[in-house]
């Protein structure tokens, strides 16, 4: 990681100065550096701590240090600093007034030697150059002023390209298609970038790979199609699967679910039926774990665990057990009159849960561990 200080002039960072508006981003210095790059989070813009940026200067006091990162070929984008840069870029285009001497003033009142000040200002700059690993590593040690950077907005100043600037036009605004086509399976903030970052670890996690080695392989193609394509994927295959939409099918891990799931074969009209009558069952503690149930159901054995079932309480089980008198009635059955010792036993269902039997003390008898067991597997 190379970490070199420059000192550059206000004048020549406000050379070729644009703000192209909401979506498109601000540049200055001749074109080659994002002072704010497209789709990444805006700040709040804030009138009075960007005229005390500019008197700061006006006074010649020092502006703290700002960072900004080498993206190659004589490109830069301001990694810490955007707030302050753009709040002297905002005074020189005319766009709010400050206080001095008593008076308003709007850049092009102000007099020679405070205008002279202004542009010829220095900006203390750190240029950051490495491997994407090293920014990485090295962007999460340095504390960067004002601003928590969560993980994914970390790795998004590191794998900056074509890509990134594709996957965050689909997955990092508030009204993005990513939002549009989820929003009623998935949570999650696009503007922290909490989508993508969903959209990364389910694709990355399908490759048996991480993000950041997903990002580093796809960083410098052209378009984030292939992770644009597989988001909906996973959506449609839910709408598809469970064509009948509950409230609680939000937030569930469904690329988890997909990843783990999609290959398998499902008639999607039973589902819904058994849904219908699953969400009733008072039987059942864990509601969200039904979708996960009815995909695992025909496939893995346990799949019972994913609704997490009521089970019998202590003082029903001690009650019962003194009235059996520890013995376990399928032992007696076999002519084997052992007492067991309550926690050598455990209560089960008569009828169990799949035909209809409830979490009652008429539908409870205490079993010993190993008949419990094959009971439970038939
Ligand atoms: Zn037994």
């Amino acid at each position: 990681m190379k970490i070199k200080l420059h000192q550059i002039p206000v004048k020549d960072i406000f050379k070729g100065y644009k703000d192209r508006g909401d979506d498109r981003g601000v540049v200055g210095y001749d074109n080659k550096l994002d002072i704010r790059p497209p789709y990444q989070r805006n700040y709040v813009y804030d009138l009075d701590q960007a005229r005390s940026v500019i008197n700061t200067i006006l006074n010649n006091y020092p502006l703290n240090i700002m960072y900004w990162v080498i993206n190659g070929n004589d490109s830069y984008e301001v990694l810490d600093g955007q707030q302050r840069t753009l709040s002297v870029m905002q005074f020189l285009d005319h766009k709010f007034s400050i206080e001095w001497d008593g008076q308003n003033m709007y850049v092009d009142s102000l007099p020679d030697d405070l205008y002279n000040v202004l542009i010829n200002y220095k900006f203390m700059i750190y240029w950051c150059e490495g491997s994407d690993s090293e920014k990485l590593s090295w962007f999460k040690t340095v504390n960067i002023a004002g601003e928590e950077l969560t993980n994914q907005e970390l790795r998004n100043i590191t794998y900056v390209g074509p890509w990134l600037s594709d996957a965050k036009r689909h997955f990092s605004k508030r009204s993005c298609v990513a939002k549009k086509l989820s929003d009623k399976y998935i949570t999650g903030d696009p503007n922290r970038q909490e989508l993508l970052e969903k959209a990364l670890k389910w694709i990355s996690d399908k490759q048996g790979i991480s993000i950041n080695e997903y990002m580093a392989i796809n960083c410098s193609k052209n378009d984030a199609n292939e992770l644009w394509q597989y988001w909906q994927d996973v959506i449609n295959w839910v709408k598809k699967i469970f064509p009948n939409y509950h409230k609680q099918m939000k937030g569930l891990h469904w690329g988890d679910l997909y990843n783990k799931y999609n290959k398998n074969k499902y008639n999607s009209s039973e589902i819904n039926n058994d849904i219908d009558k699953l969400i009733q069952d008072d039987e059942i503690k864990s509601i969200k774990g039904i979708w996960q149930y009815e995909l695992a159901k025909s496939y893995e054995p346990n799949a019972k665990k994913f609704l997490n079932l009521r089970t019998f309480s202590i003082a029903a089980k001690n009650k019962k057990y003194k009235e059996q008198n520890g013995i376990c009635p399928i032992c007696k059955s076999e002519g084997l009159n052992k007492k067991w010792n309550l926690s050598e036993m455990e209560g089960d269902h008569i009828i169990p849960w799949s035909k209809g039997g409830k979490t009652e003390y008429s539908n409870l008898e205490m079993l010993c561990k190993k008949h419990n067991e094959s009971k439970g597997n038939m």
